[in-house]
């Protein structure tokens, strides 16, 4: 039978939900069970698609176009294994199901309410992936704090879940903050109390507590948490800071928290967790032997979550070439032709990053076009691939006025445009073209190179195209597509082979990136800043050889 493990949140938000769940599902998978991560938001958005990166972060997407909140994004990158839209739930998605049931007259003449109605549907939905016996753990983040109006219903369900399936079934792990004053020199359990205990207000009460920190948990003070919490002295278990976030699993495990976890639900403890691989890339992402710095072009750099699967691909796959990635943020809307070089001439790499709308664009132009020109190795994605197809336009094949429609509907030189299909969409949720596709690249090409193979599948979210009447005139230029879907014939890659490394991909290659398995390009990519600075360095001591021989020093 299939065992549940709820995390929640106390105190405050931003205290690792995500990644302590996924830490404990990396060490129940690493003893070998099978885990899955699912995470339910309380807000009421169908998907965090429609919201902008300011208000939630990146959105997470999934090989089935699923549209989802970022900490899926952690799940995938520590489990090395696929989640889908049944891996993430909304109160929107939970009404939306609710409501149109009620007016396909499915409650047969009833008042529909929260409870049982809304708290049924949660229910349903928590132990979906549960059925089939495909799992032996599904492990639930909840997000929101316990406390929030909007969570309420959930605490409720899980309440619900634990007394229909057991206590040995179905466990609650709070994640909850013990502060410490710096002025009294001392840690406080009081918040930590008091988020219990409106929890148990709703009759819940936590298994495990796991107590974020900076300063260590004496035992007297565990001692404490555990009496006044109601929960196993073991079961306080401490989460200090961490230098990374990929130290955490390793840290739970050092805490016992799968160990107790299995202990609460009655399951044999097996093999210790297998882990090789991943302390194989802590430790080289601990002690690098190199060091980059790529600039990260986007309009949302100032809010780090906007970018999260690029800044922890880059993490992947700097660790691989044992080479810290130090990421310069960049904002588009105040690059100019005027400040490119001041700005980006110390770099060693030039990211462009995804993005909507126009602000910013005309920024990420002239870093494309300053990176094409120094051959400063060049990744642009989605939005980056389209502005260095209208760079090119504008300033290689002299298309003035080259632009995607998304930012000029009306040019008549649409390097960029919108696909048949799209156009009559009025509805913003959902209806990009989105998840996993199919895309065939030339055999001669980097990108086949990179990814040693012909054949790849990679995710997608846009609207916009490559205008395939451009085609010709790109190639004869020498800005060549070498990736194309084989079905549809949209381009997917481009690539200028003249240049060291100038690499533009139409899909998102960061949601793929994990621990175990960094992606190919951004392993290429770092290794082509490695090889940039090399070669800068050469040149500028050369520079000072002759310098030094004509002052005859
Ligand atoms: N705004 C562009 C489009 O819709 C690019 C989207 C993106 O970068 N994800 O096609």
């Amino acid at each position: 039978m299939t065992k549940y493990i709820f995390v929640t949140g106390g105190v405050t938000s931003s205290l690792g939900k995500g990644i302590v769940a996924a830490s404990l599902a990396k060490l129940l998978q690493a003893r070998g069970l099978r885990t899955t991560i699912q995470k339910f938001d309380p807000y009421i958005n169908v998907d965090p698609g429609t919201l902008n990166p300011y208000e939630h972060g990146e959105c997470y997407v999934t090989e089935d176009g699923a549209e989802t909140d970022l900490d899926l994004g952690h799940y995938e990158r520590f489990l090395n294994t696929y989640t889908s839209q049944a891996n993430n739930v909304t109160t929107g998605r939970i009404y939306q199901y609710v409501i149109n049931k009620e007016r396909e007259g499915a409650y047969l003449g009833k008042t529909v309410q929260v409870i049982p109605h809304i708290t049924d549907e949660i229910k349903r939905r928590m132990t979906l992936l549960g059925q089939n016996n495909q799992f032996d753990i599904v492990i639930t983040e909840l997000g929101g704090t316990v406390g929030d109006i909007e969570s309420l219903p959930y605490v409720e369900a899980v309440r619900q879940l634990k007394w229909e399936l057991g206590n040995e079934n179905c466990i609650v792990v709070h994640l909850t903050l013990i502060p410490y004053l710096k002025a009294a020199k001392e840690l406080k359990t009081k918040p930590t109390q008091h988020s219990v205990k409106l929890m148990s207000e709703n009759g819940l009460n936590p298994d495990i507590l796991v107590c974020r920190t900076e300063e260590p948990l004496y035992k007297e003070l565990k001692a404490k948490i555990a009496l006044f919490c109601n929960v196993r002295q073991d079961a306080v278990i401490e989460a200090l800071d961490a230098d990374t976030i990929y130290s955490v699993p390793l840290e739970m495990m050092r805490e016992k928290l799968d160990v107790i976890s299995l202990e609460l639900l009655k399951l044999p403890l097996g093999k210790e967790p297998e882990l090789f691989k991943w302390k194989e890339f802590l430790n080289k992402l601990r002690y690098p032997k190199s060091k980059v710095t790529i600039g990260l072009i986007g309009k949302y750099v100032e809010l780090q979550d906007a970018y999260k699967s690029i800044l922890e691909a880059f993490i992947h796959a700097g660790a691989l070439n044992e080479c810290k990635v130090i990421v310069k943020n960049i904002h588009s809307e105040y690059l100019t032709p005027e400040n490119a070089q001041e700005k980006m001439h110390n770099l060693d790499a030039v990211l462009v990053a995804p993005g909507f709308g126009s602000r910013g664009i005309e920024g990420k132009i002239d870093a494309i076009k300053y990176a094409r020109e120094n051959n400063i190795p060049f990744f642009g994605i989605c939005l980056g691939m389209q502005m260095a197809c209208v760079e090119f336009a504008r300033n290689v094949l002299g298309l003035k006025k080259a632009h995607s429609v998304e930012m000029d509907a009306e040019t008549d030189q649409g390097v960029i445009c919108m696909m048949e299909e799209q156009k009559n969409i009025t509805h913003m949720g959902g209806t990009m073209r989105l998840g996993s596709y199919e895309c065939e690249l030339k055999t001669d090409s980097k990108a086949a190179a990179i990814y040693g193979t012909t054949n790849i599948n990679e995710r997608h979210r846009h609207r916009y195209e490559f205008n395939n009447d451009y085609l010709e005139a790109f190639e004869i230029a020498g800005m060549i597509p070498v990736g194309k879907n084989p079905q549809s014939g949209l381009v997917e890659i481009v690539e200028i082979p003249s240049h060291p490394f100038f690499v533009g991909v139409q899909f998102h290659p960061e949601y793929k990136s994990t621990v175990e398995n960094p992606h190919p390009i951004f392993v290429a990519f770092v290794k082509a800043a490695k090889e940039a600075q090399e070669a800068r360095n050469k040149v500028n001591r050369h520079l000072v050889y002759e310098h030094s021989v004509a002052e005859g020093l």
